[in-house]
C-alpha cells in the first residue's frame, strides 16, 4: 500500500503540477500539514488536497501536530481548534513563540467565533468555518500562499524575479544580491506580502516604525527610494509604484 502511494507521489512530482514550487533547482509540491482529530474528515480532506497536487501529512492530536509543525518543513498548516492533547490556539502560540512563521489556516467549528478572533490575534493567517466546501478550502489555501509570496524554504520570499531573505537581510536576483538594512527588509517583506494591493503611508509607518513612533511620511519616501535603487540596480521587473493620495504598491512591469 505504502509503495503504491509513494509511486503515485513520485509520478505526480514528475508531472510538476500547478501547486508545485521551485526549491533550488528542483520543483516540489507544496507541503501541507493538517492537524485534525476527526480522522474521517482529515483523511477525506487529505485525499482532495493530494488530488490537487499538494503533499499532505496528518496529525490527529495537538502534541503530534506541534512536533510536526515545529519541523518547519511545511508550507502551510490547516489547524483545528478543539484537539486532544493541546488545543489549536495553544499550538499556534507555541509555534509563533518558536519563530515558526508557516502560514496557518484555522478550521473553526460552529460556536467558536471567539476562538477565531483569538486565533487571528495569535498569529493565524486565515480561518475557515466548518463545514466547508472543497472549493472554498482550495481558494483559501491559494489566497494565503499568494499573500505570503511564493513560498520558499527558510522564510525566503519571492516575487517576480527577486528573492528576499529576511533572515540574512539580502535582496537578490539570480546570483546578484544586495544587503538590506532591517527596515528595508521589513518594508519589502510587507510589500511582498501585500503585492498588488496599495499600502497607505500610515499603514507602512505603523507596520515598520510602530504607530507610536514619530516617523513621518518622508521616512517612508526615503526607504522606498532606497529599495527602488536596489531593485533598479538588480535590473528587476519588480517596481514600487506610487499611487497618488493612496500609497505604494509592488507591481511587475
Ligand atoms: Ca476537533
Amino acid at each position: 500500500m505504502r509503495e503504491k502511494i509513494d509511486a503515485a507521489r513520485a509520478l505526480r512530482a514528475e508531472q510538476c503540477g500547478a501547486n508545485a514550487i521551485r526549491r533550488g533547482d528542483c520543483i516540489q509540491k507544496l507541503k501541507i500539514l493538517m492537524v485534525e482529530d476527526e480522522r474521517y474528515l482529515a483523511e477525506a480532506v487529505a485525499r482532495i488536497l493530494e488530488k490537487n497536487n499538494y503533499d499532505v501529512d496528518l496529525s490527529f492530536d495537538g502534541e503530534d501536530g506541534l512536533d510536526n509543525a515545529l519541523s518547519g518543513v511545511y508550507d502551510m498548516i490547516l489547524l483545528d481548534i478543539m484537539l486532544p492533547g493541546m488545543d489549536g490556539i495553544t499550538l499556534l502560540k507555541r509555534l509563533r513563540e518558536d519563530g515558526v512563521s508557516t502560514p496557518v489556516i484555522l478550521l473553526t467549528a460552529k460556536g467558536e467565533t471567539e476562538d477565531k478572533v483569538l486565533g487571528l490575534d495569535s498569529g493565524a493567517d486565515d480561518y475557515l468555518p466548518k463545514p466547508f466546501k472543497t472549493e472554498e478550502l482550495l481558494a483559501r489555501i491559494r489566497a494565503v500562499s499568494r499573500r505570503k509570496g511564493e513560498l520558499l524554504p527558510e522564510g525566503m520570499l519571492a516575487f517576480g524575479d527577486i528573492e528576499l531573505d529576511p533572515g540574512k537581510l539580502t535582496l537578490s536576483k539570480g546570483r546578484r544580491s544586495y544587503n538590506l538594512t532591517l527596515k528595508e527588509s521589513r518594508l519589502l517583506e510587507y510589500l511582498i506580502a501585500n503585492k498588488g494591493t496599495s499600502l497607505s503611508v500610515d499603514s507602512i509607518i505603523g507596520k515598520i516604525w510602530g504607530y507610536d513612533s514619530d516617523a513621518e511620511d518622508n521616512h517612508v519616501q526615503v526607504y522606498i527610494s532606497f529599495l527602488r535603487k536596489k531593485l533598479a540596480g538588480l535590473d528587476s521587473c519588480v517596481k514600487i509604484k506610487n499611487i497618488r493620495n493612496v500609497g505604494y504598491v509592488l507591481v511587475l512591469e
